[in-house]
């Protein structure tokens, strides 16, 4: 297995100005006016272009223009389309409102322009807190590290995703759990990325229950949002393993949607490594009870009515041969042996919905 590189190792990571707090986001003149810009380039996807409209609105005369046609995996195409209105607009920052995918296209507009980014973050999907793009073209999904894509600020506002439905919730706070989750056996992690995994787990497991009872808790959106900056910043900072790999290839090769693909292979995977990492997943145990961090999160994703099968989101039982092959092409760090006829159970399973098996 080779080296497993921390996407700190990629170069100097600048520092990142974070705010949290309910309206944070009618603060952005000032953030703009911050970075020494003066023409924003608000992006969204169409579904909301709302929010895009009501930041461009915030941003008075400080608003350059609106593109809303983020799309999921950061299409090649839609960037190029974005990087023309950058053109045209003669746009000096980038203000990204949305989930991964608004995030993704902002970070691409800055690793070709390096224009300085605002994020305003609407899941917990976590990619505000990354130097890592993902990028696809021809069907083919590759990922780079790279300091330009790292965001200059991240503005975290409870109120935007208090919007957020249940079901996206669930899957979003899924996703973010992941990332805390791998990085708890990750081969470059520090005492400082345990602790922070650690703090954003229990954010989730303490908070989820409380924002599906009641999807308009402020407090406890806001404590979730912490929790998604925790598991964020843990994935910009060391190496993920299996089940990164198996959803990266879910979303990039079969487009499956990327927070439901995380939240089903989630348990799978932990529990997977769990054979050669549970004391290092012990923290899972700690918070959710139970002697499997695999199992253990099977059973939070059950109360918290995720989606447990793999053929719910439309992969076909004749692809999960190849998903299998691609996941298990190129070696990866990763605690517990790879093999192609393990991952093709695994998948088995997850395509099913059944209680993890290994
Ligand atoms: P998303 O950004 O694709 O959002 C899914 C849908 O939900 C979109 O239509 C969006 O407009 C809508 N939405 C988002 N927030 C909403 C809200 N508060 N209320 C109502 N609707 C809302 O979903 P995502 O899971 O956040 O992001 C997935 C993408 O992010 C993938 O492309 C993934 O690869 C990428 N990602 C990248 C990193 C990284 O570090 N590079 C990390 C995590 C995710």
């Amino acid at each position: 297995m080779g080296k497993q590189m921390s996407n700190a190792d990629s170069g100097n990571i600048p520092p990142v100005r974070v705010l949290f707090g309910p309206s944070v986001r009618k603060t952005i003149p000032e953030e703009v006016r911050r970075l020494g810009a003066a023409r924003a380039l608000v992006l969204a996807t169409p579904h909301q272009s709302d929010a895009a409209l009501e930041i461009a609105e915030h941003l008075g005369a400080l608003a350059a223009g609106v593109f809303c046609k983020a799309e999921m995996h950061t299409p090649v195409h839609v960037t190029k389309a974005a990087m023309a209105h950058v053109a045209e607009t003669q746009a000096d920052c980038i203000v990204a409102i949305g989930g991964g995918s608004t995030t993704g296209l902002g970070k691409a507009i800055a690793y070709r322009c390096d224009l300085p980014q605002i994020v305003i973050p609407t899941t917990y999907a976590g990619s505000e807190a990354t130097p890592i793009l993902g990028q696809t073209e021809d069907g083919i999904k590759t990922t780079l590290s790279d300091p330009s894509v790292l965001p200059e600020v991240i503005l975290y506002d409870p109120e935007l995703v208090a919007t957020l439905p249940v079901s996206m919730t669930v899957t979003s706070a899924l996703n973010a759990m992941a990332h805390a989750a791998e990085a708890l056996y990750a081969m470059n992690r520090t005492t400082q990325t345990t602790a922070m995994a650690i703090d954003g787990l229990r954010a989730f497991v303490e908070g989820l229950p409380k924002v599906i009872a009641n999807p308009t808790d402020i407090a406890a959106r806001e404590a979730t949002q912490r929790g998604a900056w925790a598991c964020g910043t843990v994935l910009g900072q060391v190496g993920m393993s299996l089940h990164h790999k198996l959803c990266h290839t879910l979303g990039g090769s079969f487009d499956l949607p990327h927070a439901e693909t995380h939240a089903i292979v989630l348990p799978h995977a932990i529990a997977y490594n769990a054979r050669s990492a549970s004391k290092e997943l012990a923290p899972i145990c700690d918070l959710l009870g139970g002697d499997n961090a695999g199992l253990a999160l099977h059973a939070f994703a059950q109360q918290m009515n995720a989606p447990l099968a793999l053929q719910d989101l439309g992969l076909e039982e004749i692809d999960l041969d190849r998903a299998a092959d691609l996941a298990t092409t190129k070696p990866y760090p990763n605690p517990h042996p790879v093999t192609r006829a393990d991952i093709r159970t695994l998948l088995q399973a997850a395509w099913v919905g059944d209680t993890p098996i290994f």
